[in-house]
């Protein structure tokens, strides 16, 4: 029998009636002759209601403590789901991160899998159940609690397919797959029917949110075809897979924006060696992710240095870089939060030329400004007025021509 596993988020289990929605997809997937493995997520925005109430009883929560009042979000759908099942007549059991095998390093917080071992689920599995398992955690040698981080339970989807040897591992969401660019701002935006997992991989590093990026790159590396779904249509999503066809590798094929930039500005930075790490060491610590950095060519040895990062990182970051810059004798640090960003994305520009010149002419006919530009094999990313963002969407899918099969 092959084994199937889907995996739920948070909207798709928001309250009573979805979870029920859930359970009828879970008795047809097993009809149909499957071995069924769920993995879900906290309901609605449980996660995000346990976070505030740490915080009010804490300014700095225990991180031990902050994984195990996590985790318990999980759970709450996991057991309730699995009733919904029982009651019914179907066969289910939950269980949690731990007792379904998940092992996970000591980082609370951002935990990773290091080992799965799926010897319970496949007993359960054999004994004809449907097995629920609380995603986005684990638990460690010690045996304490740990979460994967936010958005995690994808990662624990993907480790599961990969550990239970499934065929691929389907992903149900509120959207209905990747599209050329976010629908909301593209009316004509297409629904693509594959995407290689780099391609994803970039679209969710420049901020297009439809699956938590470690999940990617464990599929990419145990090359585990991801389907991503909605789980209120039986509509066909889109598959994330490896060895994208000749076809796939010569075009666009998409458009990702990020409203939420920051640029910081450090002046007069003195032009010697060691200079780049001790202002970005420090912030790597602290755990924020710095994106394009540029640094521009010296005038007398004295050169500004820009990088930007997530607009809710700026407070953080500037407390970090204020003394980093007084003692390494620049002017001062400037920031900007009212940036955005906007990538093209395709395994076909790797080959192609006139990408960039398109980008940037679609962005001045528009008479958008672009402040910052950051290219990888596969994409080119401009830092625009955050303002500009769905205006610029909007432009550069209509010159990639993305709305045309
Ligand atoms: N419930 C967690 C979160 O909101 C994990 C997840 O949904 O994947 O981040
Ligand atoms: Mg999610």
């Amino acid at each position: 029998m092959a084994i199937i596993v889907q995996k739920y988020g948070g909207s798709s289990v928001a309250d009573a009636e979805k979870i029920q929605n859930v359970a009828d997809r879970l008795v047809r997937a097993k009809e149909q002759g499957n071995s069924v493995v769920a993995v879900v997520s906290a309901m609605g925005k449980t996660t995000d209601g346990l976070i505030e109430l740490a915080n009010q009883v804490s300014t700095r929560p225990n991180r031990r403590e902050m994984d195990s009042l996590l985790s318990t979000g999980e759970i709450v759908t996991a057991t309730l789901l699995t009733m919904a099942l029982r009651s019914a007549r179907h066969r289910a059991i939950s269980l949690t991160g731990a007792q379904a095998g998940i092992k996970t390093d000591a980082s609370f917080n951002r935990a990773r899998i290091t080992d799965i071992s799926p010897k319970r689920i496949n007993e359960e599995l054999e004994r004809g159940r449907i097995v629920i398992v609380a995603g986005f955690q684990g638990i460690t040698e010690a045996m304490d609690v740990t979460t994967l981080g936010r958005g995690g339970s994808d990662t624990t989807a993907v480790g599961l397919a990969i550990a239970l040897g499934a065929d691929r591992c389907e992903i149900y969401t509120d959207v209905e797959g990747v599209y050329t660019a976010d629908p909301r701002i593209v009316p004509e935006a297409r629904k693509l029917e594959g995407i290689d997992y780099e391609e994803m991989l970039e679209s969710a590093s420049v901020g297009a949110k439809v699956m938590h990026s470690r999940a990617v790159e464990l599929g990419w590396v145990y090359n585990m075809p991801i389907l991503v779904a909605s789980s209120f249509s039986d509509n066909a999503g889109t598959l994330i897979h490896g060895g994208a066809s000749m076809e796939i590798r010569n075009k666009v094929s998409g458009i990702a924006h990020d409203p939420n930039i920051a640029k910081i500005t450090v002046v007069g930075v003195p032009d010697q060696p060691g200079i780049a790490s001790s202002i970005f060491e420090p912030l790597a610590n602290a755990g924020v992710s710095v994106d394009s950095i540029v640094q521009n060519a010296s005038v007398n040895r004295i050169t500004d240095l820009t990088f930007t990062i997530a607009s809710n990182d700026v407070d953080n970051t500037m407390q970090i870089i204020k003394p980093v810059a007084e003692s390494i004798g620049a002017k001062e640090c400037v920031s900007d939060s009212t940036l955005g960003k906007v990538s093209v994305i395709g395994a076909g520009m790797q080959t192609g030329p006139g990408y960039a010149s398109r980008m940037f002419r679609a962005l001045s006919d528009e008479e958008i400004n672009v402040e910052l530009i950051s290219t990888s094999e596969i994409r080119i990313t401009c830092i625009i007025d955050e303002e500009k963002v769905p205006q610029a969407v909007r432009a550069l899918h209509k010159a990639f021509e993305l709305e045309a099969e």
